[in-house]
Order: C-alpha cells, then structure tokens, then sequence
C-alpha cells in the first residue's frame, strides 16, 4: 500500500481528494500537513516539514494548497524523498515547475503534475471523434460566480493567484489535450481597482489557421456555463459541463459521471511503479502568455 501526504485541508482537498484516495485501490491516505484542520484517526501535522521528517515512510505526497507558495512545500517533498503530485494550477511560475521536474528527474522520483478537467468523463470520447476531421474553429466560454465557487478564497486574488484564470486554466488544458499547437493571440484582462488578478479575461488564439476564442468571466450571477465548442467539416461538437457530456450536433456522444480525481490518483499511482513522470506546461504557459502580452482593463471594485 502507497501512503500518501496530503497536504493543504481546504475545499478541493475535502470534496474531491480525500474520496478518491480512499476509493483508489493500492494507496492510503497515511498523513496530513494542514495549519488550521486535523482529521480523526489520521496522523495530522503543521506543515510539510514536520510531516516529512516524522513520518519517513510516506513514499508519497500531494499538494493541494494555493499556487503561491507551493514551490517551496514541493522542493521539500522531493530533497526528501519523496513523489509528488501537484493540483494544478502545478505552480506560480513556468520555471518553478521546470526546476521541479529537474529536481524530480535528478533523483528519480515521480513528478505528477495534473490537469483534473482533462479527465472529465467526455474529454476522451471527444479527443477520438475528432481523428480525421478538419477544425474550422473552437468558442470557448467558461463563466461562474466567484462568490458561489470561490467564497473566502483571498490568494485567487493575490499575484500568482491566476484570478479567473483559476477556472480558466481548466479550459486550456482540455483545449490543449484536444488541439494541438495552440498559440496566444491576443488578451484583454479586466482586473477589479485593488485587485492583482482578473475577474474576467477575452483570448483569441489560435492553432495554425485555426481561431480560438476564449471568454472567461466570474461575474455570472446564474448557473455556470463550462462549454467549448469545436466547429469541424463534419459537424460541430459541444463539451459541456466542463467536459463532462458531449454533443454532436445536439445527439449525445456521451454523458457519464465525472471520476477526474479517481482517475488522477489511479495514474499517480501507476506512475510511480513505473518510475515515470507527467508534466504538461502548456495550459500554464497559454496563461503566462496572457499575463505578459494582456491588455489591462481597470473595472469596479470587487468585495468579497
Ligand atoms: P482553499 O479552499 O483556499 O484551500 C487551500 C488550502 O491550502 C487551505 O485550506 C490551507 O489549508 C492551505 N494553505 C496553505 N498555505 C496557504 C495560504 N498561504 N493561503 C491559503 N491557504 C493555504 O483552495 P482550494 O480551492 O482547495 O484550491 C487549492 C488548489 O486546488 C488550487 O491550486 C486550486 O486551483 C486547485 N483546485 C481547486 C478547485 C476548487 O473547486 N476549489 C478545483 C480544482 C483544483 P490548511 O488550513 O489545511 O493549511
């Protein structure tokens, strides 16, 4: 049995990590780092440190804490020893990440950087009917209200905190598992007086002579919409929810139940009995582009 570290109790790790460990056959949740929650009948420490240092038979950890910050927590886990998997965004900066994946390939430990949407139940089905068809354009629109998905969150905010590029990134690395070579055009960044981040951000790639647009806004005060459209020569597919039901032309491709973090841990697992890591930059790196290149838009203030 693998035991895991996890670290970081908030939302995520609640809703969706502490469930699929213990639905993941051959890993166990063996300990948490967490400075503010304790689970009962599970080990629970302050930090990664001390987590490390008294418990040296974690072979593994997770890290579920905001991006800033999170390069520190990760080096530690591997001058430690230890595999490490990354809740995505996998860090606040592109070279962060490549010094990891060094440090990782240096000591021969497993470096799992994920992309959860990636393994939404239609993302797969979608990528396959794609084969041989030619894309004429893709429309992304991915829009939530920040006060229902993100209550209290003060980092998203902060710099390295992505704003809504938070959710955003979701959509580029579905995107980016779909289409290849995607470029950054273009961006416009709308970003609250006092704020770090954007609330709301307009793209336009593009992937050859392909355009993509992109419309990422937490200002929705209804039900959220999580869709990209993919026009082809033979029909235009619709993922919805996130990548969770797909559509061709409105007759259903599929719909299924959404197991993206069984299906995370399932990997981490399988990676690290091979010796092999997975680390995909290109979604953070479509972001970085966005911040360097992007248009800024002062808008309203937003209060929490
Ligand atoms: P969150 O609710 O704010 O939880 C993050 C946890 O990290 C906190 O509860 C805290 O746990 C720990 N932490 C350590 N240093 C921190 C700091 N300086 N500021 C705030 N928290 C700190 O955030 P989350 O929504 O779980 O997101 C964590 C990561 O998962 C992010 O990278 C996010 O993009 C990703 N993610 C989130 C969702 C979602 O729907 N919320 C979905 C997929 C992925 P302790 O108090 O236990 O130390």
């Amino acid at each position: 049995m693998l035991g895991i570290g996890l670290v970081g109790l908030g939302t995520i790790a609640r809703a969706q990590h502490l469930p699929a460990i213990a639905a993941t056959d051959g890993l166990h949740l063996a300990a948490i780092a967490s400075r503010n929650a304790a689970l009962e009948g599970t080990p629970c420490y302050q930090n990664i440190d001390a987590l490390l240092q008294a418990e040296p038979d974690i072979a593994a950890i997770s890290l579920c804490t905001p991006p800033q910050g999170r390069f520190d927590q990760a080096m530690a886990a591997l001058h430690a020893g230890r595999h490490l998997m990354l809740e995505k965004p996998p860090g606040a900066t592109l070279s962060e990440v490549e010094a990891l994946q060094a440090e990782a390939t240096a000591r021969g430990l497993t470096l799992f950087a994920t992309w959860h949407s990636r393994e939404a139940a239609a993302v797969d089905s979608a990528r396959d009917w794609l084969v041989g068809k030619t894309l004429r354009s893709v429309t992304i629109d991915w829009r939530e209200d920040v006060r229902k998905w993100h209550p209290g969150q003060e980092w998203i905010w902060a710099a390295g905190g992505l704003g809504v590029f938070d959710p955003g990134i979701n959509a580029l690395s579905i995107l980016t598992k779909l289409v290849a070579g995607v470029i950054l055009v273009s961006a416009d960044l709308h970003i609250p007086q006092g704020r770090a981040t954007p609330i709301a951000a307009d793209l336009h790639l593009r992937a050859g002579n392909v355009p993509i647009t992109a419309g990422f806004d937490w200002r929705l005060d209804h039900d959220e919409i999580w869709r990209i459209s993919l026009t082809t020569d033979q029909g235009t597919l619709l993922l919805d929810d996130g990548g969770a039901r797909a559509t061709i032309d409105g007759t259903p491709l599929i719909a299924g139940e959404n197991h993206e973090y069984a299906r995370l841990y399932a990997r981490f697992r399988d990676l690290i009995a091979t010796r092999q890591s997975e680390v995909d930059l290109a979604p953070l790196r479509l972001v970085a582009d966005a911040f360097l290149t992007g248009t800024h838009h002062p808008t309203a203030p937003f209060q929490s």
